[in-house]
């Protein structure tokens, strides 16, 4: 008798700082490994240009968020930086029931709120290679007021404590280097023979 591999999607929660370049790894992510649908967080801050409403984020009133909240429609949420973020509960138990990879892109108290959830999700955190890095990343992107890069730097430091509660860190200094090293961690937690 041949073994059988779990046939549940596997849920992967991937952290990191603000302008760490996730969204660029997520997007080589997804199109090198077939399989994975990225979870499109709802959110209750203005659209940076070029972001389309329901692709990178759904835009939500804080009403709207909160009415969620009360309906129990979210599978977490966090307020970071004055904003409401959330990932919504039905979607994503539809995709893993049918056998597809979830992908979060989601802060650390989310992700904490997620690992009492869903203790075998794999936990992923992104830095850069260095902090000078980041806030070079950061005011390149130049989408933000100088006091928001700053709150997201002063963020970045406490989000960091966090990284001892992750499964995995990986250093995005290249995209292509980095994304081949979450395909490498999610090949070799395909082929787990044991639960955390
Ligand atoms: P940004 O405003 O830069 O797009 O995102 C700010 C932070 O919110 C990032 O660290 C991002 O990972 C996080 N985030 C995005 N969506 C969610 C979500 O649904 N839940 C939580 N907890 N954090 C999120």
């Amino acid at each position: 008798m041949t073994p059988k591999k779990r046939t549940r999607g596997q849920l992967i929660v991937l952290s990191g700082p603000s302008g760490v370049g996730k969204s660029t790894v997520i997007a080589e992510l997804l199109s090198e490994r077939e399989n994975i649908y990225f979870s499109v967080s709802f959110t209750t801050r203005a659209p940076r240009v070029g972001e389309a409403d329901g692709v990178h984020y759904h835009f939500v009133t804080r009403e709207r968020f909160e009415a969620m909240i009360d309906g129990d429609e979210l599978l977490e949420y966090a307020e970071y930086v004055h904003n409401y973020y959330g990932t919504s509960l039905r979607l994503i138990r539809e995709k893993l029931d049918a056998g597809i990879d979830v992908l979060l892109d989601i802060e650390v108290q989310g992700a904490a709120k997620v690992r009492a959830k869903c203790p075998d999700a794999v936990f992923i955190f992104i830095v850069p290679p260095s902090f000078e890095e980041l806030s070079r990343r950061l005011h390149r992107r130049a989408t933000d007021q100088e006091d928001v890069i700053r709150g997201r730097l002063q963020k970045a430091r406490e989000e960091y404590r966090e990284i001892p509660n992750y499964d995995y860190l990986v250093v995005n200094d290249k995209v292509s280097a980095a994304a081949a090293e979450i395909i490498a961690i999610l090949t070799a937690e395909g082929c787990r023979t044991k639960n955390r």
